[in-house]
């Protein structure tokens, strides 16, 4: 009874377009893209890297921060901005999902929101979970907020890569395509030295590299 209910209810809110852009694992394949995302910086050191390889590239990708490196990082994010990156929300501490409560992912959403307002002058309506992890009562919270989970379909997991050629060999079994969100972490030693072997597998399919701005509205 009430699972139909709610069915109902997702089925009316979809129609009435309500839940676009809510939930996000790809993008359309239809606009030929793909899209790179680096979280868990912004790093002194690792961010810098990647930026420079993108810029190089001459690509845009989109970055999910965590508040509590913004404020160390302030330039940087700056330049992520000014280079004409995405930013998005991935938690203020990053603590184990299973530690945090709706109330607190509230705060932390909060505090980071002040922070990307202060440096940028816009908030970010675009939203991580750490680990991918969420709750009902999570959900509701994001819901609330107005926030767009965005997760992720090709995954090299390179923070548990020995070294770059495991993140190519992912690349190599998983070949990006239309509509990938990739996810990358920019506080990882590869993320950086993986991104000139995709623009080169991307080269060989006609594919251009996209930021995830459109989930914004
Ligand atoms: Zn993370």
């Amino acid at each position: 009874m009430i699972k139909k209910f709610i069915r109902k209810i997702l089925k009316s809110m979809k129609e009435t377009g309500l839940l676009k852009n809510w939930f996000t694992l790809s993008m359309p394949v239809s606009e030929k893209k793909v899209y790179l995302t680096f979280d868990d910086g912004p790093d002194p050191v690792e961010t810098i890297r990647v930026l420079d390889a993108l810029k190089k590239a001459g690509i845009q990708a989109t970055f999910f921060v965590i508040g509590k490196k913004i404020n160390k990082n302030r330039e940087i994010v700056k330049r992520i901005l000014d280079e004409g990156h995405v930013l998005g929300h991935h938690t203020y501490f990053h603590k184990p999902p299973g530690e945090v409560s709706a109330k607190q992912l509230l705060v932390e959403i909060e505090e980071t929101e002040k922070l990307i307002v202060e440096i940028s002058g816009n908030s970010s309506k675009l939203f991580r979970p750490p680990l991918g992890k969420l709750s009902l009562s999570k959900l509701m919270v994001l819901w609330k907020t107005g926030k767009s989970i965005c997760l992720w379909n090709n995954d090299p997991k390179d923070f548990a890569c020995a070294n770059l050629e495991e993140v190519l060999h992912h690349f190599n079994q998983q070949p990006i395509q239309a509509g990938d969100v990739v996810l990358l972490h920019d506080n990882q030693p590869y993320a950086a030295d993986a991104i000139s072997h995709l623009v080169e597998q991307a080269a060989k399919i006609n594919l251009k590299f996209g930021t995830l701005s459109a989930l914004q509205k």
